[in-house]
């Protein structure tokens, strides 16, 4: 097709880079066939739920004020619970983003003198602050909740002994960050974390297992509610939001839990009663219709990445080859001046805003100064194709996304561009 190829020239890349592409892309048939079958079942499981609860066109419809009885927010609540296998659900709009489900998930089940369990390292940076592994005001912490933390070993896996001992009487709450955020240690596949919850239920079977499940929703069959987690959290900005939420975070798990999430997140009393949709019900549910689509096309999209950039030298995590279990493409790119190239790239193919030159800068919640492109329709969407990273070695871009399997093809290609352009890449 010449005319493709003028229109990728036009876009920016060349026949060099293009042709590059296409010949990692004849190796990927098989890998693309497959996740496309897993999109195919989860398609065909967030159909079974709406049909199962009667979605209707009367659970679109806006509500303000309280919102008491709302109909479309009460079941949309019982199709994620049913996705996800767990008793109940909270998903909602007033959940701000991620760190903020996460933040309501152990504050709401840990009280003063209860400690948390890390089972998996340091958690993402943004916890950080919520636990008060980093001193912050209002830090878990200081309503004298206490952490501790077993890290993995130096291949990636679970340190068993040091896990073991770790928990003790004060364990309340375990908590295991499925995907890598921002380290370079491997992603869990959800047979692992069913392992590694197993393993701590039998050393203290009423410990509650959370997942922050970010990143990871529907890239396999089952979830970690299907293997044992008390609670699954995310947020409604990445994979489950399918690109339409334009804000929002869930919270699946048992009753138990999830009712003292509502009353956390609420007011105690209130619970799950309050909370008007604000009219944002009907992209609520056809983000999450879409959702097993769009995260098929994000993992294509990784999976491209890393077959691009690994044979030119670049370590890549999960490597070009390897089975995924989130979204997340880490390709360490060696230098800030390099990160710099990808971005670009990835901000050039952007729908929205591909004018602007993405630079790093102090992000609240963050250590280190950060690095972010995206050109996307919701701000700050990551199931949008967009890349980030901390400015700090091995200068990792941590790269996801895309409603599109072509965007994130184009968003690829345009990002090893500019690494040529600069110089730092010779095909
Ligand atoms: C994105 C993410 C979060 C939460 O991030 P928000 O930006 O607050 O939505 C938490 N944990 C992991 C692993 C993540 O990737």
């Amino acid at each position: 097709m010449e005319q493709l190829l003028d229109f990728y020239e036009q876009l920016g890349v060349s026949r060099a880079v293009y042709g590059y592409g296409e010949a990692a892309l004849e190796r990927l048939k098989d890998r693309f066939d497959a996740i496309d079958k897993i999109a195919e079942y989860n398609q065909a499981k967030v159909l079974a739920a709406m049909q199962k609860n009667r979605v209707s066109a009367a659970c679109f419809a806006a509500t303000t004020g309280y919102g008491y009885d709302d109909v479309g927010r009460d079941n949309l609540e019982r199709v994620y619970a049913d996705v996800f296998h767990t008793e109940a659900a909270l998903v909602r709009p007033q959940i701000t983003c991620g760190t903020h489900a996460l933040t309501v998930a152990l504050s709401a089940n840990l009280l003063p003198g209860d400690e948390l369990l890390s089972p998996v390292g340091l958690p993402y940076d943004t916890l950080q602050e919520v636990i008060g592994i980093r001193e912050s005001p209002c830090s878990l912490a200081e309503y004298g909740v206490t952490y501790r933390q077993a890290d993995l070993l130096p291949d990636g896996s679970f340190d068993y002994q040091a896990i073991g001992s770790t928990i003790n009487d004060k364990t309340k709450l375990v908590t295991i960050q499925r995907s890598k955020g921002y380290a370079t240690r491997p992603t869990f596949s959800v047979k692992q974390i069913g392992e590694l919850i197993a393993f701590c239920k039998s050393i203290k079977p009423d410990v509650i297992c959370m997942v922050d499940n970010c990143y990871g929703e529907f890239v396999e069959t089952i979830e970690p509610s299907d293997v044992g987690a008390d609670m699954v959290v995310g947020s409604l900005i990445k994979n489950p939001g399918g690109g339409l939420a334009p804000i929002g975070g869930y919270i699946c798990g048992t009753k138990a839990c999830v009712d003292r999430c509502a009353y956390r997140l609420s007011a105690p009393g209130l619970g799950q009663e309050v909370g008007a949709n604000l009219g944002l019900m009907l992209s609520l549910y056809q983000g999450f219709f879409l959702a097993p689509t769009v995260v098929a096309g994000a993992e294509k999209g990784a999976i491209f990445a890393a077959n691009l950039y690994e044979p030119l030298g670049f370590t890549c995590v999960p490597n070009a080859t390897e089975s995924r279990h989130d979204i997340i493409q880490a390709v360490e790119l060696g230098s800030e001046e390099a990160m710099i190239a990808f971005c670009k790239g990835i901000q050039a193919a952007a729908p929205v805003d591909s004018f602007a030159t993405p630079l790093p800068w102090d992000m609240p919640g963050y250590n280190d100064k950060v690095i972010m492109a995206a050109g996307a329709f919701i701000q700050g969407s990551s199931i949008e194709l967009s890349a980030d990273g901390p400015i700090r070695p091995p200068y990792a871009v941590y790269f996801q996304g895309g409603l599109t399997w072509y965007h994130a093809k184009l968003g690829i290609l345009l990002s090893l561009q500019k690494l040529v352009d600069a110089g730092i890449v010779r095909l």
